[in-house]
């Protein structure tokens, strides 16, 4: 028997899913044991079980219940690498070069872009556990090439960076090499002309890992193209790994097919724009780092203002420090304003806290503060508080999760009724949709309030 079930379940479920589906997620799957009610099965690692585990842990049972006619729990084990492997002595090679250095010339790694200092959010999870997943695993085969596709300054670079400096990390012998495809490019259209072709290809095919940045630039340059594919052809075929990066899907690039597909084979994995929470903590860090305090009001106007791009976020914040100590003036709203002025031209959006909506609210509706933040169910207060978090959700980039947490702990489906509540009495009640409209031109109104 022994393998048998699993391989089973196997055949079924790869004629049910995408190729590459299969190939990622099902085929590094081996099975433990199995008995009347229990397949135990070994999986590689932590990120690979969340992942797999809940987007096929259902067809896994389904298909399992009808291959085996009876219905059956799956057990999963997290098998880290095979131990006898790690045993064995690394093979020892004589360098005919001198190892490939972090932080020398030749791995063009940037110590500064770290796993740590790279701030996790729901727009960048999944790539940041597979990045951190390529660095912990000793199968070279798992997620290859992994390819993180995604916006302009979004991070992408920077976790390239991060996969090398981790991997040289756990693998000090051997070679990482980062390079943009621009120069990549760059280098083999001189190594031609000095007929040295064959020297540059050497010098890509003898690294451990090689990260290839913004792969998008090999478009239209079909030579470099072909010398990339049969880099990467050797690369892989020696179990090798290979991290990519592009600004969009690779088959939306427009590259030759059988490139594309090279690419298809791995694991892809995307990163978007940061969230309001996550563009809040990516500056509190970043200030952090410079050991400068910075107001949380300014911290959220810039987060409110600057939406899509943390190359952006981080340069007004640099624009800002600067400003600051030119002008040695303390760093506040209205110099926040002022470098976003500068910086894009535009009218920023108004800023609003929470804690001015608060003040106003309880102000026209003549209750207390305190009671807004509390548990009373009183109807004006009630209403009062309906009205302010609807009024946080109009007004703030907060989350309703946010909301709910500053109006007294409360949840998001509070703040959900809450916003359904108002509008309705607005609908219904001529008075109280005068008075709410009159406290959002107020509080929307003049750009800074000082
Ligand atoms: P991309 O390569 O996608 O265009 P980068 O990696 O160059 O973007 O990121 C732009 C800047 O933003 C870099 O300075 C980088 O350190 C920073 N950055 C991006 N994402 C994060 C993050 N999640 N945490 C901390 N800094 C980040
Ligand atoms: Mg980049």
């Amino acid at each position: 028997m022994g393998q048998a079930l699993w391989e089973n379940v196997k055949a079924v479920l790869e004629t049910r899913v995408a190729n590459q589906t299969f190939q990622t997620w099902f085929q590094p799957i081996k099975q433990l044991a199995e008995d009347q009610s229990v397949l135990t099965l070994k999986v590689p690692n932590q990120f690979f079980y969340d992942w797999m585990k809940s987007h096929y842990g259902e067809i896994i049972l389904s298909t399992l219940a009808e291959v085996s006619g009876r219905p059956m729990r799956v057990e999963y084990s997290i098998v880290l690498e095979d131990q006898s492997e790690l045993s064995q002595p690394e093979p020892f090679f004589e360098p005919e070069e001198p190892i490939v250095r972090h932080n020398g010339m030749e791995s063009n790694l940037n110590e500064q872009f770290t796993f740590s200092n790279f701030v996790e959010g729901p727009n960048n999870q999944f790539a940041k556990a597979a990045a951190e997943a390529v660095v912990n695993s000793k199968d070279n085969n798992m997620y290859n090439p992994l390819v993180i596709y995604g916006g302009v300054g979004l991070g992408k670079t920077h976790l390239l960076h991060a996969i090398g400096n981790g991997f040289h990390q756990f693998n000090p012998t051997k070679k990482v090499m980062y390079i943009s495809s621009e120069k990549f490019t760059l280098d083999f259209i001189s190594a031609i002309r000095e007929n040295k072709a064959g020297l540059f290809s050497q010098r890509y095919r003898k690294v451990d890992l090689l990260i290839v940045d913004d792969v998008q630039f090999f478009k239209k340059k079909e030579r470099t193209q072909e010398e990339f594919f049969h880099t990467f052809n050797e690369l892989h075929m020696n179990g090798k790994r290979i991290i990519l990066s592009t600004d969009r899907p690779p088959g939306e690039i427009g590259l030759q097919k059988r490139l594309t597909s090279r690419f298809l084979a791995g694991l892809l994995v995307d990163i978007h724009s940061p969230d309001f929470e996550t563009r809040v903590a990516i500056l509190r860090q970043k200030s952090e780092e410079t050991g400068i305090e910075i107001p949380y009001d300014v911290v959220e106007y810039l987060a409110t203002n600057i939406e899509s791009n943390i190359r952006e976020l981080q340069g007004a914040l640099i624009r800002l420090l600067a400003y600051s100590s030119l002008a040695k003036s303390d760093i506040n709203l209205q110099l926040a304003h002022k470098v976003l002025m500068d910086l894009t031209g535009k009218i920023a959006k108004p800023i609003v806290s929470m804690e001015d909506i608060i003040n106003h609210t309880s102000e026209t509706f003549g209750v207390k503060k305190d009671d807004i933040y509390g548990k009373g169910r009183k109807q004006e207060v009630a209403l009062t508080r309906q009205s302010a978090m609807y009024l946080s959700k109009e007004l703030t980039h907060n989350s309703l999760k946010s909301i709910g947490l500053f109006f007294g702990g409360r949840d998001h489906s509070t703040v959900i009724h809450a916003c359904k509540t108002i509008k309705l009495k607005m609908d219904e009640d001529d008075i109280f949709n005068a008075e709410m409209k009159a406290l959002l031109r107020r509080l929307s109104g003049p750009i800074l309030r000082t």
